[in-house]
Protein backbone atom coordinates (compact mmCIF):
# COMPACT_ATOMS: atom_id res chain seq x y z
CA UNK A 1 0.00 0.00 0.00
CA UNK A 2 1.32 3.26 -1.03
CA UNK A 3 1.12 6.00 2.30
CA UNK A 4 -1.16 8.46 2.67
CA UNK A 5 -1.12 11.74 0.46
CA UNK A 6 -1.57 15.09 2.86
CA UNK A 7 -4.25 16.89 0.87
CA UNK A 8 -5.61 20.32 3.13
CA UNK A 9 -4.78 18.50 6.20
CA UNK A 10 -5.83 15.64 5.78
CA UNK A 11 -5.10 12.02 5.13
CA UNK A 12 -5.95 10.65 1.79
CA UNK A 13 -5.63 7.10 1.27
CA UNK A 14 -5.83 6.17 -2.18
CA UNK A 15 -6.41 2.36 -2.89
CA UNK A 16 -7.85 0.86 -6.57
CA UNK A 17 -10.26 -1.42 -7.05
CA UNK A 18 -10.09 -3.48 -10.57
CA UNK A 19 -13.59 -5.22 -12.19
CA UNK A 20 -12.80 -7.54 -14.99
CA UNK A 21 -15.15 -8.75 -17.57
CA UNK A 22 -13.59 -11.10 -20.52
CA UNK A 23 -15.34 -11.19 -23.79
CA UNK A 24 -17.41 -13.11 -25.65
CA UNK A 25 -17.79 -15.06 -21.60
CA UNK A 26 -19.32 -11.95 -20.17
CA UNK A 27 -20.67 -10.55 -23.04
CA UNK A 28 -20.25 -9.59 -26.65
CA UNK A 29 -20.72 -6.04 -26.58
CA UNK A 30 -18.90 -2.86 -24.76
CA UNK A 31 -22.02 -1.94 -23.10
CA UNK A 32 -22.72 -5.16 -21.34
CA UNK A 33 -18.92 -5.98 -20.70
CA UNK A 34 -18.81 -2.14 -19.32
CA UNK A 35 -21.60 -2.71 -17.01
CA UNK A 36 -20.28 -6.78 -15.83
CA UNK A 37 -16.85 -5.04 -15.29
CA UNK A 38 -18.21 -2.22 -13.38
CA UNK A 39 -20.16 -5.09 -11.06
CA UNK A 40 -16.78 -7.00 -10.98
CA UNK A 41 -15.01 -3.74 -9.16
CA UNK A 42 -18.10 -3.13 -6.76
CA UNK A 43 -17.63 -6.88 -5.58
CA UNK A 44 -13.63 -6.37 -5.46
CA UNK A 45 -14.23 -3.17 -3.33
CA UNK A 46 -16.78 -5.11 -0.95
CA UNK A 47 -14.67 -7.98 -0.58
CA UNK A 48 -11.50 -5.79 0.05
CA UNK A 49 -9.69 -7.68 -2.75
CA UNK A 50 -7.89 -5.91 -5.42
CA UNK A 51 -9.20 -7.05 -8.36
CA UNK A 52 -12.98 -9.57 -9.17
CA UNK A 53 -13.52 -11.42 -12.33
CA UNK A 54 -16.93 -10.71 -13.11
CA UNK A 55 -19.34 -13.96 -11.74
CA UNK A 56 -23.02 -14.09 -12.72
CA UNK A 57 -23.60 -15.54 -9.31
CA UNK A 58 -23.69 -12.31 -7.38
CA UNK A 59 -24.42 -9.83 -9.71
CA UNK A 60 -27.95 -9.79 -8.27
CA UNK A 61 -26.84 -8.25 -5.39
CA UNK A 62 -23.84 -6.17 -6.39
CA UNK A 63 -26.33 -4.83 -9.39
CA UNK A 64 -28.67 -3.34 -6.92
CA UNK A 65 -26.16 -2.06 -4.58
CA UNK A 66 -24.54 -0.52 -7.93
CA UNK A 67 -28.43 1.00 -8.42
CA UNK A 68 -28.57 2.29 -4.79
CA UNK A 69 -25.40 4.11 -4.83
CA UNK A 70 -26.64 6.04 -7.71
CA UNK A 71 -29.88 6.84 -6.28
CA UNK A 72 -28.46 7.87 -2.93
CA UNK A 73 -27.65 11.42 -3.79
CA UNK A 74 -30.38 12.44 -5.07
CA UNK A 75 -31.92 10.99 -1.99
CA UNK A 76 -32.28 14.25 -0.04
CA UNK A 77 -33.18 16.70 -2.79
CA UNK A 78 -35.95 14.39 -3.49
CA UNK A 79 -36.95 13.75 0.61
CA UNK A 80 -36.32 10.05 0.56
CA UNK A 81 -34.42 10.07 3.98
CA UNK A 82 -36.01 10.80 6.95
CA UNK A 83 -35.10 11.27 10.63
CA UNK A 84 -36.33 8.61 12.87
CA UNK A 85 -36.34 9.17 16.70
CA UNK A 86 -35.75 6.36 19.51
CA UNK A 87 -35.79 7.89 22.84
CA UNK A 88 -33.57 7.33 25.83
CA UNK A 89 -34.81 6.83 29.33
CA UNK A 90 -33.41 8.14 32.44
CA UNK A 91 -32.86 5.45 35.41
CA UNK A 92 -34.12 7.22 38.49
CA UNK A 93 -36.73 9.42 37.10
CA UNK A 94 -37.97 7.49 34.31
CA UNK A 95 -37.93 10.45 32.11
CA UNK A 96 -36.72 11.02 28.90
CA UNK A 97 -33.21 11.81 28.89
CA UNK A 98 -32.45 12.20 24.74
CA UNK A 99 -33.05 10.70 21.17
CA UNK A 100 -31.42 8.51 18.94
CA UNK A 101 -31.27 9.97 15.37
CA UNK A 102 -31.72 6.79 13.12
CA UNK A 103 -31.78 7.56 9.42
CA UNK A 104 -34.50 5.85 7.25
CA UNK A 105 -34.44 5.69 3.24
CA UNK A 106 -37.99 5.24 1.61
CA UNK A 107 -36.89 4.77 -1.55
CA UNK A 108 -39.23 5.49 -4.27
CA UNK A 109 -38.68 1.59 -5.95
CA UNK A 110 -37.56 -0.62 -3.14
CA UNK A 111 -39.56 0.58 -0.54
CA UNK A 112 -37.87 0.90 2.70
CA UNK A 113 -33.89 0.43 3.35
CA UNK A 114 -32.35 -0.08 6.56
CA UNK A 115 -29.63 2.25 7.15
CA UNK A 116 -27.16 -1.47 7.40
CA UNK A 117 -27.26 -1.14 3.78
CA UNK A 118 -27.44 2.02 3.22
CA UNK A 119 -25.00 4.06 5.15
CA UNK A 120 -21.91 1.16 4.04
CA UNK A 121 -23.22 2.69 0.61
CA UNK A 122 -23.07 5.99 1.74
CA UNK A 123 -19.06 5.29 2.87
CA UNK A 124 -18.14 3.63 0.39
CA UNK A 125 -19.06 6.31 -2.63
CA UNK A 126 -17.89 9.62 -0.12
CA UNK A 127 -21.54 10.57 0.38
CA UNK A 128 -21.14 9.83 4.06
CA UNK A 129 -20.00 13.37 5.15
CA UNK A 130 -22.83 15.59 3.08
CA UNK A 131 -25.51 13.23 4.53
CA UNK A 132 -24.15 13.71 7.79
CA UNK A 133 -23.85 17.31 7.78
CA UNK A 134 -27.54 17.31 6.36
CA UNK A 135 -28.43 14.60 9.19
CA UNK A 136 -27.08 17.18 11.81
CA UNK A 137 -28.99 20.27 10.84
CA UNK A 138 -32.10 18.11 10.77
CA UNK A 139 -31.51 16.74 14.08
CA UNK A 140 -30.34 20.37 15.47
CA UNK A 141 -33.56 22.11 13.78
CA UNK A 142 -35.97 19.29 15.26
CA UNK A 143 -34.47 19.97 19.28
CA UNK A 144 -35.06 23.67 18.40
CA UNK A 145 -38.51 22.54 17.67
CA UNK A 146 -38.63 20.78 20.73
CA UNK A 147 -37.01 23.10 22.80
CA UNK A 148 -39.75 26.06 21.71
CA UNK A 149 -42.65 23.26 22.52
CA UNK A 150 -41.57 22.85 26.36
CA UNK A 151 -39.18 19.75 25.96
CA UNK A 152 -35.78 19.83 26.68
CA UNK A 153 -34.20 16.83 24.53
CA UNK A 154 -30.77 16.16 23.85
CA UNK A 155 -29.79 14.67 20.43
CA UNK A 156 -27.85 11.60 19.36
CA UNK A 157 -26.43 11.42 15.96
CA UNK A 158 -24.33 8.04 14.70
CA UNK A 159 -21.20 9.07 13.11
CA UNK A 160 -19.32 6.99 10.75
CA UNK A 161 -15.60 6.31 11.04
CA UNK A 162 -14.85 8.31 7.91
CA UNK A 163 -16.77 11.40 8.95
CA UNK A 164 -14.40 11.00 12.50
CA UNK A 165 -11.85 10.95 11.16
CA UNK A 166 -12.43 14.15 8.67
CA UNK A 167 -10.29 16.83 10.00
CA UNK A 168 -12.77 19.64 9.34
CA UNK A 169 -15.69 17.82 10.98
CA UNK A 170 -15.30 20.30 13.65
CA UNK A 171 -15.59 22.86 11.99
CA UNK A 172 -18.57 21.90 10.31
CA UNK A 173 -20.51 20.82 13.88
CA UNK A 174 -19.44 24.60 15.25
CA UNK A 175 -20.96 25.96 12.05
CA UNK A 176 -24.15 24.11 11.67
CA UNK A 177 -24.76 24.67 15.74
CA UNK A 178 -23.95 28.60 15.45
CA UNK A 179 -26.19 28.85 12.32
CA UNK A 180 -29.28 27.35 14.22
CA UNK A 181 -28.07 28.98 17.47
CA UNK A 182 -27.86 25.23 19.67
CA UNK A 183 -26.07 25.05 22.50
CA UNK A 184 -23.59 22.55 21.94
CA UNK A 185 -24.42 20.54 24.91
CA UNK A 186 -27.79 19.38 23.67
CA UNK A 187 -25.37 17.48 20.71
CA UNK A 188 -24.23 13.92 21.25
CA UNK A 189 -22.01 11.86 19.15
CA UNK A 190 -22.30 8.04 19.18
CA UNK A 191 -18.88 6.84 17.65
CA UNK A 192 -17.75 2.96 17.41
CA UNK A 193 -14.76 1.70 19.07
CA UNK A 194 -13.72 0.25 15.98
CA UNK A 195 -14.15 3.92 14.40
CA UNK A 196 -11.73 5.41 17.21
CA UNK A 197 -9.08 2.49 17.04
CA UNK A 198 -8.45 2.84 13.31
CA UNK A 199 -7.37 5.99 13.44
CA UNK A 200 -6.56 6.75 17.12
CA UNK A 201 -4.48 9.82 17.30
CA UNK A 202 -7.21 11.36 14.55
CA UNK A 203 -10.00 10.47 16.68
CA UNK A 204 -8.71 11.96 19.66
CA UNK A 205 -7.96 14.95 17.79
CA UNK A 206 -11.83 15.48 16.67
CA UNK A 207 -13.32 14.23 19.94
CA UNK A 208 -11.19 16.77 22.16
CA UNK A 209 -12.18 19.42 19.88
CA UNK A 210 -15.09 19.07 19.87
CA UNK A 211 -15.86 18.23 23.33
CA UNK A 212 -13.59 21.71 23.78
CA UNK A 213 -17.41 23.05 22.49
CA UNK A 214 -19.64 21.27 24.03
CA UNK A 215 -20.32 18.31 22.26
CA UNK A 216 -20.87 15.00 24.20
CA UNK A 217 -19.60 11.39 22.82
CA UNK A 218 -20.80 8.29 23.74
CA UNK A 219 -19.21 4.63 22.29
CA UNK A 220 -21.95 3.08 20.67
CA UNK A 221 -22.07 -0.83 20.28
CA UNK A 222 -19.53 -1.07 23.40
CA UNK A 223 -18.32 -4.83 24.12
CA UNK A 224 -18.28 -6.28 20.78
CA UNK A 225 -14.93 -5.40 19.27
CA UNK A 226 -11.26 -6.87 20.40
CA UNK A 227 -10.19 -3.48 21.34
CA UNK A 228 -7.74 -1.79 24.39
CA UNK A 229 -9.84 -0.14 26.35
CA UNK A 230 -7.46 2.28 27.50
CA UNK A 231 -8.71 4.99 25.41
CA UNK A 232 -11.68 5.47 27.39
CA UNK A 233 -9.65 6.73 30.42
CA UNK A 234 -8.16 9.20 27.77
CA UNK A 235 -10.61 10.36 25.76
CA UNK A 236 -13.53 12.81 27.58
CA UNK A 237 -16.17 9.89 26.79
CA UNK A 238 -19.53 11.23 28.31
CA UNK A 239 -20.84 7.59 28.11
CA UNK A 240 -20.87 4.03 26.80
CA UNK A 241 -24.24 2.34 24.55
CA UNK A 242 -23.85 -1.59 25.86
CA UNK A 243 -24.67 -3.65 22.98
CA UNK A 244 -28.02 -4.99 22.16
CA UNK A 245 -26.76 -8.45 21.58
CA UNK A 246 -25.89 -8.66 25.27
CA UNK A 247 -29.22 -6.87 26.57
CA UNK A 248 -31.68 -9.24 24.43
CA UNK A 249 -30.63 -12.52 26.58
CA UNK A 250 -29.29 -10.75 30.01
CA UNK A 251 -31.68 -12.70 31.94
CA UNK A 252 -31.51 -16.04 30.50
CA UNK A 253 -27.49 -15.93 29.56
CA UNK A 254 -24.94 -16.19 32.49
CA UNK A 255 -22.37 -14.93 30.07
CA UNK A 256 -24.33 -11.96 28.63
CA UNK A 257 -25.49 -11.19 32.15
CA UNK A 258 -22.14 -10.91 33.43
CA UNK A 259 -20.81 -8.58 30.59
CA UNK A 260 -23.36 -6.42 30.66
CA UNK A 261 -22.77 -6.18 34.85
CA UNK A 262 -19.37 -5.76 34.29
CA UNK A 263 -19.44 -3.28 31.45
CA UNK A 264 -21.63 -1.49 33.91
CA UNK A 265 -18.85 -1.73 36.62
CA UNK A 266 -16.33 -0.22 34.68
CA UNK A 267 -19.09 2.83 34.23
CA UNK A 268 -18.49 3.50 37.37
CA UNK A 269 -15.58 3.43 37.93
CA UNK A 270 -14.74 5.70 35.60
CA UNK A 271 -16.86 7.92 35.85
CA UNK A 272 -18.54 7.67 32.67
CA UNK A 273 -22.46 7.13 31.98
CA UNK A 274 -23.40 3.53 30.68
CA UNK A 275 -26.45 3.35 28.25
CA UNK A 276 -28.30 -0.15 27.49
CA UNK A 277 -29.61 -0.81 23.91
CA UNK A 278 -32.17 -3.49 22.96
CA UNK A 279 -34.07 -3.04 26.82
CA UNK A 280 -37.77 -5.20 24.73
CA UNK A 281 -39.28 -5.79 28.14
CA UNK A 282 -39.74 -4.33 32.15
CA UNK A 283 -38.12 -7.59 33.80
CA UNK A 284 -34.75 -6.10 31.69
CA UNK A 285 -35.33 -2.48 32.65
CA UNK A 286 -35.63 -3.41 36.35
CA UNK A 287 -32.56 -5.29 36.27
CA UNK A 288 -30.72 -2.99 34.14
CA UNK A 289 -32.01 -0.48 36.90
CA UNK A 290 -30.95 -2.87 39.94
CA UNK A 291 -27.61 -2.68 38.40
CA UNK A 292 -27.07 1.02 38.10
CA UNK A 293 -27.09 1.37 34.58
CA UNK A 294 -27.69 5.48 33.81
CA UNK A 295 -29.82 5.60 30.79
CA UNK A 296 -32.12 2.76 29.10
CA UNK A 297 -33.33 2.58 25.37
CA UNK A 298 -35.03 0.05 23.47
CA UNK A 299 -38.42 -1.14 22.04
CA UNK A 300 -40.14 -1.42 25.30
CA UNK A 301 -40.15 2.42 25.61
CA UNK A 302 -40.66 3.13 21.92
CA UNK A 303 -39.04 1.95 18.63
CA UNK A 304 -37.58 4.74 16.39
CA UNK A 305 -40.09 6.68 15.21
CA UNK A 306 -40.90 9.17 12.30
CA UNK A 307 -40.80 13.04 14.02
CA UNK A 308 -45.22 13.06 14.18
CA UNK A 309 -44.94 9.45 15.86
CA UNK A 310 -42.78 10.47 18.11
CA UNK A 311 -44.78 13.96 19.37
CA UNK A 312 -47.72 11.44 19.40
CA UNK A 313 -45.72 9.43 21.44
CA UNK A 314 -44.70 12.46 24.01
CA UNK A 315 -48.16 13.70 24.20
CA UNK A 316 -48.91 10.41 26.00
CA UNK A 317 -46.56 11.23 28.39
CA UNK A 318 -46.31 7.73 29.92
CA UNK A 319 -42.26 8.68 30.41
CA UNK A 320 -41.94 12.37 31.20
CA UNK A 321 -39.84 15.06 28.92
CA UNK A 322 -37.72 17.57 31.10
CA UNK A 323 -38.53 21.28 30.15
CA UNK A 324 -34.76 22.46 31.01
CA UNK A 325 -31.47 20.78 31.19
CA UNK A 326 -30.47 18.33 34.38
CA UNK A 327 -27.54 19.69 35.85
CA UNK A 328 -24.84 18.44 34.09
CA UNK A 329 -21.55 17.76 35.81
CA UNK A 330 -18.06 18.87 33.54
CA UNK A 331 -16.69 16.01 31.78
CA UNK A 332 -13.82 14.48 33.22
CA UNK A 333 -10.15 16.18 32.23
CA UNK A 334 -8.63 12.97 31.09
CA UNK A 335 -4.60 13.58 30.31
CA UNK A 336 -5.26 14.00 26.14
CA UNK A 337 -4.40 11.22 23.99
CA UNK A 338 -2.01 12.52 20.82
CA UNK A 339 -1.04 9.76 20.14
CA UNK A 340 -1.56 5.91 20.67
CA UNK A 341 -0.02 4.83 24.37
CA UNK A 342 2.47 2.51 24.49
CA UNK A 343 0.97 -1.11 24.27
CA UNK A 344 1.48 -3.21 27.66
CA UNK A 345 1.46 0.22 29.82
CA UNK A 346 -2.28 1.12 28.75
CA UNK A 347 -4.04 -0.95 30.91
CA UNK A 348 -2.39 0.23 34.08
CA UNK A 349 -4.21 3.25 34.00
CA UNK A 350 -7.11 1.36 35.30
CA UNK A 351 -8.17 1.17 38.76
CA UNK A 352 -9.89 -2.34 38.88
CA UNK A 353 -7.66 -4.89 37.32
CA UNK A 354 -10.22 -7.94 37.31
CA UNK A 355 -12.78 -5.54 35.36
CA UNK A 356 -10.13 -5.09 32.99
CA UNK A 357 -9.06 -8.58 32.62
CA UNK A 358 -12.75 -9.41 31.90
CA UNK A 359 -13.53 -6.68 29.78
CA UNK A 360 -10.70 -6.81 27.55
CA UNK A 361 -11.57 -10.90 26.74
CA UNK A 362 -15.71 -10.19 26.28
CA UNK A 363 -15.30 -10.97 22.21
CA UNK A 364 -14.08 -14.50 23.66
CA UNK A 365 -17.24 -15.80 25.53
CA UNK A 366 -16.09 -18.57 27.13
CA UNK A 367 -13.24 -16.48 28.57
CA UNK A 368 -16.01 -14.38 29.82
CA UNK A 369 -17.76 -17.53 31.71
CA UNK A 370 -14.72 -18.59 33.03
CA UNK A 371 -13.43 -14.51 34.69
CA UNK A 372 -17.63 -14.75 36.11
CA UNK A 373 -16.14 -16.48 38.72
CA UNK A 374 -13.88 -13.30 39.65
CA UNK A 375 -16.93 -11.17 39.93
P1 LIG B 1 -27.04 1.47 16.22
O1 LIG B 1 -26.48 2.85 16.24
O2 LIG B 1 -26.44 0.48 17.13
O3 LIG B 1 -28.59 1.65 16.48
C1 LIG B 1 -29.37 0.76 17.20
C2 LIG B 1 -30.12 -0.17 16.30
O4 LIG B 1 -30.86 -1.10 17.11
C3 LIG B 1 -31.17 0.54 15.46
O5 LIG B 1 -31.28 -0.20 14.25
C4 LIG B 1 -32.43 0.40 16.29
O6 LIG B 1 -33.61 0.48 15.52
C5 LIG B 1 -32.23 -0.98 16.86
N1 LIG B 1 -32.91 -1.14 18.14
C6 LIG B 1 -33.07 -0.24 19.13
N2 LIG B 1 -33.74 -0.77 20.17
C7 LIG B 1 -34.00 -2.05 19.85
C8 LIG B 1 -34.69 -3.13 20.51
O7 LIG B 1 -35.18 -3.02 21.64
N3 LIG B 1 -34.75 -4.32 19.84
C9 LIG B 1 -34.23 -4.49 18.60
N4 LIG B 1 -34.36 -5.68 18.00
N5 LIG B 1 -33.58 -3.48 17.93
C10 LIG B 1 -33.48 -2.28 18.56
P2 LIG B 1 -31.36 0.55 12.86
O8 LIG B 1 -32.22 1.77 12.96
O9 LIG B 1 -31.71 -0.46 11.82
O10 LIG B 1 -29.87 1.05 12.63
C11 LIG B 1 -28.86 0.12 12.41
C12 LIG B 1 -27.52 0.78 12.43
O11 LIG B 1 -27.36 1.66 11.31
C13 LIG B 1 -27.31 1.67 13.65
O12 LIG B 1 -26.94 0.86 14.75
C14 LIG B 1 -26.19 2.57 13.16
O13 LIG B 1 -24.95 1.93 13.28
C15 LIG B 1 -26.51 2.72 11.69
N6 LIG B 1 -27.19 4.00 11.48
C16 LIG B 1 -28.51 4.30 11.55
N7 LIG B 1 -28.71 5.58 11.26
C17 LIG B 1 -27.49 6.11 11.00
C18 LIG B 1 -27.02 7.42 10.64
O14 LIG B 1 -27.80 8.39 10.52
N8 LIG B 1 -25.67 7.59 10.46
C19 LIG B 1 -24.79 6.55 10.62
N9 LIG B 1 -23.49 6.78 10.42
N10 LIG B 1 -25.19 5.32 10.97
C20 LIG B 1 -26.53 5.11 11.15
CA1 LIG C 1 -26.07 4.31 17.79
CA1 LIG D 1 -25.56 0.26 19.09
Amino acid sequence: MLPPYTVDGQNLAVGSSIGIAVAPTHGTDSSSLLRHADLARLSAKQGGRKYFVYSGEESDKTAHRLALAGDLRSAIPENQIALHYQPKIGMGDDAVCGVEVLSRWNHPEHGMVPPDTFIPIAEQTGFIDPLTRWLLEEAMAQHKTWRSAGYHIPVAVNISAITLHNSHFPEVVAEILTRLDVSATELVLEITESAIMSDVAQAARTVNALTDMGVQFSIDDFGTGYTSFSYIGKLPIREIKVDKSFVFNMLTVNEDAVIVRTIVEMGKILGVNVVAEGVEDEETWHALNALGCTCCQGYFFGKPMSVVDFDAWLEKAEWPVRAEPRIISTPRSPARLRSPAKPGRRLKRLPTTFVVKLLGRIGDRREARRCAVRL
